[in-house]
C-alpha cells in the first residue's frame, strides 16, 4: 500500500499528496503538546546536499508534516514541510541545478513552511518520498529522482548541532526494574536486540484515531494520543534496527478495523501488534495493570507473552493481568502472529500518571520494541 494519499488543498483546488497517513512506511510526526501561540519557529536548520538528501533539524518532539505537489505548466514540482512556530522572517533562497528555489514561509501566524521548489520538468517519484525521523529533532528525506550532483549544497542554520537528549533520559526515571526470570539489559535504543537487517516486516497498529479517541481517562488523557505516541516511537526504534515497519496510521486519522487487518494481511508482515490503553470507570482508580491479548496460535501467544513481560518490566507495581486469548477483530482476522497490548489503565491511579508522562511512554516504546525484536530473533 502506498504511504501517500491525495489531499485536496483548501485553496485553489489543487491536489497535493500528503505524506501523512495510513500505512506510511515511516513515522512522520512525533506527538507533542500544543505550542504556545506565536512560539519561535520549530525549524532550527536545514540542508540539501549534493546527493539530493534533505535534512531538517527541529525542536524535539514536534510534528513535521511533509507534502508533495506535482508540477504543471511552467511550474516545477514542490515538496514542503509545515512546522509549528513562526519564522523570524520569511525569505527565498535561490537554488541551483534542479532546485529552483527554497522558501521559508509563514502560512499561518504561528507556523513555518519550508518549500523546496524544483525546476519545471523535474521528475520526482512521490511514492519514494518519505520523511524519516532520525532522532527526536532530526528528519531526513531522500529526494528520489533528483539527478545526483545536480546542485550545490544549500542550507541554513547548524544542522550538525548535537542531537536532542533521548526522552527516556529526561524523566525522573530510575533504572528499569529487574523482573524474575529475565535479566533486563539497558533500556535504551542502542541496547535493543539486533536482528538481521532488511529481513523482517512488522505492522504497528496504534488503536483508534481521528473522531474515535478510544478510552478517555483521568485528566482527559486520551487513549488515541498515548497509543499513537508509543506506536510512532516503536516504529522508529524498529526501523533503526533494520525492520520494515508498516503503520496502520501515523496521524490522527480514523481507520476502520477491517482495513487495518486487510492491510496487515496484504503486507506479508512477520508480526502484527495493536497498541491500546485500558479504561474502566472513573470511580475505579484502584484498577491498574497490564494485559496482552492474542488469538489461538502458539506464535501469537509467544508474541503476547514477550510484549507483556517487557511492558510489565517498565511498569513496576502495575498488576500483571496476563497474556490471554481474546477475539478482538484485529488479532482474530490477521494472518500473521498478532497481539494486542493494553499498556495500563487510563483510569488507574497508578497507571494514568505514567501514561501521561512522555518519559514513561518512551520506556513503553523501548519495552514493546524489545519484545518484538526478541520474537523476531527467535524466528518461526
Ligand atoms: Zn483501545
Amino acid at each position: 500500500m502506498a504511504g501517500l494519499v491525495s489531499r485536496r488543498r483548501p485553496s485553489g483546488g489543487r491536489t497535493a499528496l500528503a505524506l501523512v497517513q495510513a500505512l506510511a512506511l515511516v513515522p512522520l510526526a512525533l506527538p507533542l503538546g500544543p505550542l504556545p501561540a506565536l512560539a519561535a519557529s520549530a525549524l532550527s536548520a536545514w540542508r540539501l546536499n549534493r546527493e539530493g538528501q534533505l535534512e531538517l533539524r527541529t525542536a524535539p518532539d514536534l510534528p513535521v508534516r511533509a507534502y508533495y505537489e506535482a508540477g504543471r505548466g511552467g511550474i516545477g514540482p514542490r515538496v514542503w514541510f509545515d512546522l509549528p512556530g513562526a519564522p523570524l522572517r520569511t525569505r527565498t533562497i535561490p537554488g541551483s541545478g534542479q532546485v529552483r528555489q527554497i522558501r521559508v514561509g509563514q502560512p499561518t501566524p504561528d507556523s513555518t513552511r519550508l518549500v523546496v521548489e524544483f525546476q519545471p520538468g523535474t521528475q520526482l517519484d512521490p511514492s519514494a518520498l518519505k520523511l524519516v525521523g532520525t532522532a527526536r529533532d532530526r528528519w531526513r528525506m531522500d529526494l528520489t529522482g533528483l539527478a545526483p550532483y545536480g546542485q550545490q549544497a544549500l542550507g541554513e542554520g547548524d544542522i550538525e548541532a548535537p542531537a536532542a537528549t533521548p526522552a527516556w533520559r529526561q524523566g525522573p526515571i530510575g533504572a528499569p526494574q529487574p523482573r524474575p526470570g529475565g535479566a533486563i539489559g539497558p533500556l535504551s535504543a542502542s541496547g535493543l536486540p539486533e536482528v538481521d537487517r532488511g529481513r523482517f516486516k512488522v505492522v504497528i497498529d496504534p488503536g483508534h484515531g481521528g473522531p474515535d479517541p478510544g478510552a478517555v481517562g483521568i485528566a482527559n488523557l486520551r487513549e488515541t494520543d498515548v497509543v499513537l505516541d508509543v506506536g510512532l516511537q516503536v516504529a522508529q526504534l524498529l526501523q533503526a534496527k533494520g525492520v520494515q515497519v508498516l503503520m496502520t496510521r501515523t496521524s490522527e486519522v480514523d481507520v476502520d478495523l477491517p482495513p487495518r487487518a486487510a492491510l496487515a494481511n496484504s503486507s506479508g508482515a512477520d508480526l502484527f501488534l495493536s497498541i491500546h490503553a485500558n479504561a474502566l470507570s472513573m470511580t475505579r482508580p484502584d484498577v491498574n495493570g497490564i494485559e496482552t491479548f492474542y488469538f489461538e496460535s502458539p506464535r501469537a501467544r509467544a508474541l503476547a507473552q514477550a510484549v507483556q513481560d517487557e511492558v510489565l518490566a517498565v511498569s513496576p507495581g502495575s498488576p500483571d493481568r496476563g497474556a490471554r486469548t481474546a477475539r478482538f477483530y484485529v488479532i482474530r482476522r490477521t494472518t500473521m502472529p498478532s497481539a494486542l497490548v493494553e499498556m495500563g489503565f487510563l483510569t488507574g491511579e497508578l497507571d494514568a500518571p505514567r501514561l501521561a508522562d512522555p518519559a514513561h511512554r518512551r520506556r513503553l516504546a523501548l519495552a514493546v520494541s524489545r519484545g518484538l525484536l526478541n520474537v523476531l530473533r527467535q524466528g518461526p
